[in-house]
């Protein structure tokens, strides 16, 4: 497809949406093969963006020998796309430009690959940007055995897998950084992504040993232990040498040409073991990229973590074109497909497709037909985008509680289950519930926690890491009239104490745990037993923590434990009260579970244990009970449609206009359309002035109900936007 075909597939409504009036064009790449300047600018209205992996080694002469960067980049710019992410080094570790200081891969027969495609990407008025990669690196990993990782197993293991890995702490690192040099000295390009900056595991390399006794006087530990100060220092130490060398690249690339400069981020959600602080995000980034597969709650939560740690708009959603990036072949059903090339829409973000190459070095031209349709779907929405995210509930997410606290005192190498992480089975619980009750959210982190005064309430999941200066921030924003959810152990100073930290904040004081593997909550709240109706407790699969009212709190429910303790269960005498599960007790427990206490203008929630991680139906009702009993109306928004849809809304001040987004995104598809009734609240003292689709800006009738504005939208199979003006 030639971008004459993209155009008229555009102009023609293959979407479905009419022809897009005249004024859209503006940001749609209609410039000819053969030299314009793009019409649109870079990167804030680039939202079509393409990164085809290859990932490719060159033992076989067949491999990448049939590489043609004409129709390669020609295919790809017919296609709809507006940038090109183009690989320079990949895992394996070869170079594809002319380099002096890497290895080139031999199937370019002295070709510079990467030149070439700069070139017809100018040709075609595509902007560029060079995929850099470190760390995971066969070449290196091969060639130099004193720069290999060194985990506390020994490399053995990972040397009969697939992926060699370079230490950052070795002259791996200067290495890396004279490619990145050589590279963006002698290309031109608009930014570079640097795939895979993260550790691939604790390293014990003699680099990492002797930098640790140098700096902190210690030997690195092997056992990992979060109440043990050296673990702790080496943990920082590890967080600290991958912030310094996210660093260095940038500073190396920027001090060469001010391009645009991204590390991979969807290491955002990774436990300890990536050793990733978010100050690599906010510091070492101008924009957030990431590519995400977990579903709906997590593309929400990502785009809304994206929003609070990025720099330079658009931020940039990726998803692959396959099932994963493992499976090669099996493309996504195009309703699937579609539905999550538009979840960057709703979150006025750019949608980054993830193609695979053909080993030989060719594409699949026919999977650029499906890619063309789903780009001019898109293309109409684009120049509507933009904004502040507006939200009443902020998510906290804090990095440094990425940890298993059931997991002290194990050996590195011994780990059962180093993934799991309670405070994130929290933040993306509570995602999907405020996602699928239409409650308006957004994410703060440890390192943006300053933008908690956008919103009025804040839910702090099993937060396990909390230090004195972040508490002062929750309690002074409860002081003045925020509403606080907390669960679990958050705010716990386990080193003087324990105690709260926000312990007069809560109005619970810490006193230790409550039962093992299984526990209950029981209603003492009259409307809390309704909520629950026709249960009588709430199961939590793990320990509560066990905690004294203080003067003044409001018990609404109490800790109950199982008629038999699990863990006293055996065959000889049947010792159980079911022999298949493990009920509550005859009588509720009287230690506080849930608990309302008033703080200065404001109300703190207290959860003994993240019910908010679970995903039973009642879990998510009893959430939302406890939080809209405390936070009252208005919200930014509300909307009456399916729990599928999502609602995101953006104010754009110096328009005057919010833009309101739905995307429905149900479990089976094709889906089902929906309608919605929506209530967009106008900014104090302004006046709507009309409400209006988009993208074909068709006037929609509204009514005034209360403090919003109401309209109705007809039902949509996947998307659905409007424009609120006020004056
Ligand atoms: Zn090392």
């Amino acid at each position: 497809m030639d971008r004459r075909t993209f155009n008229k597939l555009m102009t023609t409504g293959v979407a479905g949406l009419g022809a897009a009036p005249r004024s859209l064009g503006r940001v749609q790449q209609s410039t000819p093969a053969g030299g314009a300047e793009p019409p649109s600018q870079w990167p804030g209205q680039v939202y079509r963006r393409l990164l085809v992996d290859t990932h490719v080694p060159d033992w076989d002469p067949m491999l990448l020998s049939r590489f043609d960067p004409v129709d390669y980049v020609a295919t790809i710019a017919g296609a709809g796309f507006q940038s090109l992410m183009q690989y320079a080094i990949s895992c394996a570790g070869l170079c594809l430009w002319h380099t002096k200081i890497g290895t080139m891969h031999r199937g370019m027969r002295g070709r510079d690959y990467f030149g070439e495609v700069m070139d017809q990407c100018k040709r075609h008025g595509l902007y560029r940007v060079a995929y850099f990669h470190v760390v995971w690196d066969n070449h290196a990993c091969e060639t130099h055995p004193e720069w290999r990782f060194q985990p506390e197993e020994g490399e053995d293991g990972y040397l009969q897998g697939r992926y060699g890995y370079a230490c950052p702490n070795t002259p791996y690192r200067e290495y890396a950084l004279s490619l990145a040099r050589e590279l963006v000295t002698n290309y031109d390009f608009e930014g570079i992504f640097n795939d895979m900056i993260i550790w691939p595991g604790v390293c014990y390399c003699p680099y990492c040993t002797i930098r640790f006794r140098k700096e902190h006087n210690a030997e690195p530990p092997r056992i990992v232990d979060w109440d043990d100060p050296t673990w702790r220092t080496f943990q920082a130490a590890r967080e600290h040498w991958l912030f310094e060398f996210a660093d260095e690249f940038t500073k190396a690339v920027k001090n060469i040409r001010p391009i645009l400069v991204e590390h991979q981020f969807s290491t955002i959600f990774s436990d300890w073991r990536a050793g990733v602080p978010l100050t690599m995000g906010t510091e070492t980034c101008d924009s957030m990229s990431g590519d995400f597969y977990g579903g709906p709650a997590q593309f929400s939560l990502g785009c809304k973590a994206f929003n609070s740690l990025n720099h330079v708009r658009p931020f940039e959603f990726m998803t692959s074109r396959t099932n994963n990036l493992e499976d090669f072949v099996t493309i996504k059903p195009i309703d699937e497909w579609r539905i999550e090339s538009f979840v960057p829409v709703i979150h006025s973000a750019s949608a980054f497709c993830i193609d695979a190459i053909n080993p030989d070095g060719t594409l699949n031209h026919q999977v650029y037909k499906c890619l063309a349709k789903l780009n001019a779907e898109r293309a109409p929405y684009e120049p509507f985008l933009g904004g502040s995210l507006l939200g009443d509930v902020a998510i906290y997410y804090d990095k440094e509680s990425m940890y298993n606290p059931d997991e002290e005192g194990v050996r590195v190498d011994q780990l059962k289950a180093p993934g799991k992480a309670p405070h994130f089975e929290g933040v993306l619980g509570a995602a999907r519930i405020l996602r699928e009750a239409h409650i308006p959210y957004g994410v703060v982190t440890n390192a943006t926690l300053d933008q908690l005064k956008d919103y009025r309430a804040v839910v702090v999941p099993n937060v396990l890491e909390m230090t004195a200066e972040q508490a002062a921030v929750f309690r002074n924003f409860v002081e003045r009239g925020g509403v606080m959810y907390a669960s679990g152990p958050s705010s716990l100073d386990r080193f003087a104490g324990p105690r709260f930290l926000l312990e007069e904040v809560l109005g619970v004081r810490y006193k230790g745990k409550l039962g093992n593997r299984v526990t209950y909550l029981t209603a003492k709240d009259e409307g809390m037993k309704k909520v629950m109706w026709p249960q009588n407790e709430v199961i939590f699969p793990g320990w509560m923590v066990q905690v004294e009212a203080l003067a003044g709190a409001e018990v609404l429910a109490t800790v109950t434990l199982p008629y038999v303790d699990p863990e006293s269960i055996h065959v000889i005498g049947s010792h159980f009260a079911q022999i298949i599960s493990d009920p509550p007790a005859e009588e509720p427990g009287t230690d506080p579970g849930l608990v309302i206490h008033a703080y200065g203008r404001g109300k703190a929630i207290w959860a003994a244990a993240p019910i908010e991680s679970a995903g039973n139906a009642v879990n998510a009702r009893l959430l939302v009970w406890l939080l809209k009993r405390v936070l009252l109306g208005p919200y930014h928004f509300e909307v009456e449609t399916h729990p599928a849809v999502e609602m995101t809304l953006f104010h754009q001040p110096e328009k005057g206009q919010l833009l309101a987004g739905l995307l429905n995104m149900p479990r089976d598809l094709p889906p089902v359309p929906v309608g919605a009734v929506v209530r967009v609240r106008i900014p104090e003292g302004r006046r709507v002035t009309g409400v209006v689709r988009v993208p074909d800006r068709k006037a929609m009738g509204f009514e005034k109900a209360g403090p919003y504005v109401q309209f109705r939208l007809e039902p949509f199979p996947v998307i659905a936007m409007a424009l609120v003006g006020y004056r």
